[in-house]
C-alpha cells in the first residue's frame, strides 16, 4: 500500500520590507510605480479602497495623449496597473491606517500588515467636495461632473449649471462657455470669493448668468440630467433650470489626514513641496493632486508620479544603508 503523501500548507511569509512604498493608486501612483520598478527598486504600491482613484468614476477621457479615440477612465487605470505589475511592482489592495515618518526605515501600517521602506511616495489624491443635493450621486458621470476640462466638451450647445463662487467656479464657467449655450453660475452668497481678475472675466462674459443667494436643491433626469432645481436661501423660492449638466466647483479636499502630524501641509491641507517632489521629511515624496491644486489633470498627475520616482531613485542611490 502506498503511503499517504501529506503536504502541509504553510501560510507564505508576507514580505514587509521594500525599497519604496507608494501610497495611492491613481495615475500618479501607478506611474511612480512603473518608474521605480523599472529602475529595479523593490516597490510596494498600497492601493487603498478605490484603486484607480477618481478616474474609476469617470467615463471617457478624451485628453490623455496617445488615445486618439479617447479612453475610458477605468480602462486607462487598469492598463496602468498591468504595466506596473509587468515592471515588477507588488500591488496590495489594502488601506493605510497609519504612518511613522519620524524614524527610518519609515513604517506604513495597513488594516492587515505593517510595511517598511527607506522612501515613500504619497499619491493619495484629492476628492472634489460634494454639493449634497438630491440626485447628486445618482447622476454622477451622467451629467453631474466635478471637472470641466474633463467633461465640458460632452455638453456642446446645452445649458449648464456651475455651482460655486471661487476661482474654480469662475474658471470652469468661463471654460464651459466654449461649449455650452448659457452657463448658469449658482452661488450661495451675493458676492464672490474668486479673485478680482477671475470674477471680472466671468461677470463680463455674455454667456454667463449669475444666480445669487441660491443653492442647488435637486438634480432631475431620466438617463441623464435634464433639470436642476435651485432654491433662494433668503426667500426659499424655488426655480427650475432646464439644463444638461451640473458642474460642481466648490473646492477639493486633499486626502492628507493620515499625514497631518508627520509632514508639512498648507492651510488647505495640501502637501507642501520643498524641492520638486520632496516633502518636509527627507525621504518622503509626493505626487499628483495631493499637492497640486492648480492643474489636477491625469497627464500632470502621471508626470508628477514620474518625477517623484526619479527623485526617489536618486535619493536611494545617495542614501544607501
Ligand atoms: P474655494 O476658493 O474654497 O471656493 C469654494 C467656493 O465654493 C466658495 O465660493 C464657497 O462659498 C463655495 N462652497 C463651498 N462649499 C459649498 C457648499 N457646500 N455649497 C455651496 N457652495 C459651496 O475653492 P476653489 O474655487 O476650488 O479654489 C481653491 C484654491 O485653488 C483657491 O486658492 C483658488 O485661488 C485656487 N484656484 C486658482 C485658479 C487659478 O488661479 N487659475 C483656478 C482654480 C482654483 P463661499 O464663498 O460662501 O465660501
Amino acid at each position: 500500500m502506498q503511503a499517504e503523501i501529506r503536504t502541509e500548507t504553510k501560510k507564505p511569509e508576507t514580505k514587509r520590507r521594500f525599497d519604496v512604498i507608494i501610497i495611492g493608486a491613481g495615475p500618479a501612483g501607478y506611474t511612480a510605480a512603473i518608474y521605480t520598478s523599472r529602475a529595479k527598486r523593490d516597490t510596494l504600491l498600497l492601493s487603498g479602497v478605490l484603486p484607480g482613484g477618481q478616474l474609476m468614476l469617470t467615463t471617457e477621457v478624451e485628453n490623455y495623449p496617445g488615445f486618439s479615440g479617447g479612453v475610458f477612465g477605468p480602462e486607462l487605470m487598469m492598463s496602468m496597473k498591468k504595466q506596473a505589475e509587468r515592471m515588477g511592482t507588488t500591488i496590495i489592495d489594502d488601506e493605510v491606517v497609519n504612518v511613522d515618518f519620524k524614524h527610518k526605515p519609515f513604517k506604513v501600517l495597513t488594516y492587515s500588515e505593517e510595511y517598511e521602506a527607506n522612501a515613500v511616495i504619497i499619491c493619495t489624491g484629492a476628492n472634489p467636495r460634494k454639493i449634497g443635493a438630491k440626485g447628486e450621486q445618482e447622476f454622477s458621470a451622467k451629467g453631474v461632473s466635478y471637472c470641466a476640462t474633463c467633461d465640458g466638451p460632452f455638453f456642446k450647445n446645452q445649458d449648464i449649471v456651475v455651482a460655486g463662487g471661487g476661482d474654480s467656479a469662475m474658471e470652469e464657467a468661463t471654460f464651459l462657455t466654449k461649449f455650452g449655450k448659457t452657463i448658469h453660475i449658482v452661488h450661495r452668497r451675493d458676492n464672490l470669493k474668486a479673485s478680482k481678475v477671475m470674477q471680472e472675466r466671468a461677470l463680463n462674459n455674455q454667456k454667463i448668468k449669475f444666480h445669487w443667494n441660491k443653492v442647488v436643491e435637486e438634480i432631475i433626469g431620466n438617463e441623464k440630467v435634464n433639470q436642476i432645481i435651485i432654491k433662494d436661501v433668503i426667500t426659499n423660492e424655488k426655480e427650475t433650470l432646464n439644463v444638461g449638466a451640473l458642474f460642481v466647483a466648490i473646492g477639493h479636499e486633499p486626502n492628507t489626514k493620515l499625514f497631518k502630524d508627520q509632514i508639512e501641509l498648507d492651510d488647505q491641507g495640501y502637501i507642501v513641496l520643498k524641492d520638486h517632489t520632496k516633502t518636509s521629511v527627507d525621504g518622503v515624496f509626493a505626487a499628483g493632486d495631493v499637492h497640486d491644486h492648480r492643474y489636477r489633470q491625469v497627464v500632470t498627475a502621471a508626470g508628477f508620479g514620474c518625477m517623484a520616482a526619479i527623485d526617489v531613485d536618486k535619493y536611494l542611490s545617495e542614501n544607501k544603508k
